[in-house]
């Protein structure tokens, strides 16, 4: 199947469309850890990578490779590997291309397991950091202009929603000969793909929406097949190997991506223009609002604006919070996203929950603010749940 086949189809069909054992129509869990040869020359050739094969289970597996491939064709990299986590693929990446010495340009605004890589684990290595404000593109462009190695973005981001322009910032980094790397787990290949904006290579979290039934950990990356190939190198040595069983789910969950993000698209925005207009909430925060500093960038780079938002109660006090979560009947209080049921929780739960308190609060994220993932349930029932829930808070 070419790369030209609309979404819908490549979710669905992508990477499995190999005759499998038996005639199996399922991608088959393979859980042998070792692939065995009788004839040495092909072992050699398999081993050496000159002839597809499988020769030890934390290298690759069949599982684990047509969940690669699925990415792979989302993304239209050239390439793709994964890892047990997005955790596993982000310090993959990061520990396999940089050298002590190097420098990386990155936002405030990353992931909070990122963002402890980037103060607490790099410069432990002689690897600079330079971590800018993530609304100030002229100041993120002055400091990949003065030379960096890697330049590491991630949009929208996690949990204050904020945009990055990706075609400005990759332009930059181009000129200062930088590899860029891009966080893409909260838009999803459905709604934005960052490789065909000039990137280097493209991440996911697959724990959240690519999986999307939160039962299955993984993380993947795609790109050009030399920096991949640096990465699945790294990765086969640190051992952070994606599990057979966990690619199957992860396969399995992605079947229906195309369905699940387009609903949580439209849910999302419904829900963000009624808490927009709700009394007893404050500032609501979704790309998809005109009233998002950065909407008609978000208009213009991605397709749809995410199942992803987050809002302050008006009275924002923890207190609040408290009494808010647990009136929700329709969300899970959890640290997770993504998910087909809706998921909700605060940074110091949720995407910072590594981080102190002094750390979320020099990254400008209110203690108070609620992440709300947005599920596939009836946006009606949605709204109601949050409508009884904001009574009298
Ligand atoms: C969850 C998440 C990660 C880390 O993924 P794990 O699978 O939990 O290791 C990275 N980036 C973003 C944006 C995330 O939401």
């Amino acid at each position: 199947m070419n790369d030209l086949i609309h979404t819908g189809t490549q979710t669905v069909w992508g990477g499995e469309e190999k005759p499998w054992m038996q005639g199996a129509t399922q991608v088959p869990v393979v859980h042998s850890v070792s692939f065995g040869y009788q004839d040495m020359d092909e072992w050699m050739q398999v081993a050496k990578g000159e002839k597809s094969g499988h020769i030890y289970g934390r290298n690759t597996n069949p599982t684990v490779q047509a969940f690669e491939e699925k990415v792979r064709r989302l993304e239209k990299g050239e390439a793709a590997t994964s890892a047990a986590t997005g955790m596993g693929i982000i310090s993959s990446a990061l520990f396999g291309l940089l050298s002590a010495g190097d420098r990386v340009v990155s936002i405030k605004d990353t992931y909070g397991g990122t963002s402890k890589l980037f103060f607490e684990f790099l410069p432990r290595f002689n690897v600079d950091v330079t971590l800018c404000d993530t609304t100030d593109h002229a100041a993120i462009e002055t400091e990949i202009a003065k030379g960096c190695k890697l330049v590491y973005l991630e949009t929208p981001t996690n949990p204050t929603i904020k945009i990055l322009d990706l075609e400005r910032l990759i332009t930059a980094a181009k000129k200062a000969g930088s590899i860029v790397v891009v966080d893409n787990t909260f838009a999803t290949p459905i709604n934005q793909n960052p490789l065909q904006l000039g990137a280097d290579l493209v991440l996911h979290s697959a724990t959240k929406f690519l999986g999307g039934h939160a039962d299955a950990l993984g993380g993947v990356i795609c790109g050009s097949r030399d920096l991949v190939k640096t990465i699945y190198h790294f990765r086969e040595i640190n051992g952070a190997t994606l599990h057979p069983m966990a690619a199957y789910l992860l396969l399995r969950g992605m079947k229906t991506l195309h369905l699940r993000v387009t609903r949580q698209n439209d849910s999302a925005l419904e829900i963000a223009r009624f808490l927009s207009d709700h009394p007893a909430v404050g500032r609501v925060h979704y790309p998809g609002l005109a009233a998002h500093d950065n909407h008609e960038i978000a208009r213009q780079q991605m397709r749809g604006f995410g199942g992803m938002l987050s809002f302050e109660l008006r009275e924002n006090s923890l207190e609040g919070v408290k009494r808010f979560l647990p009136r929700l009947r329709f969300a899970h209080a959890a640290a997770n996203l993504g998910a087909v049921e809706t998921i909700v929780g605060i940074p110091a739960t949720t995407s910072h929950v590594e981080c102190t308190a002094q750390e979320r609060a020099a990254m400008g994220i209110p203690e108070g603010l609620i992440r709300y993932s947005t599920g596939i349930e009836d946006p009606r029932d949605l709204i109601s749940d949050l409508e009884q829930a904001l009574a009298d808070i």
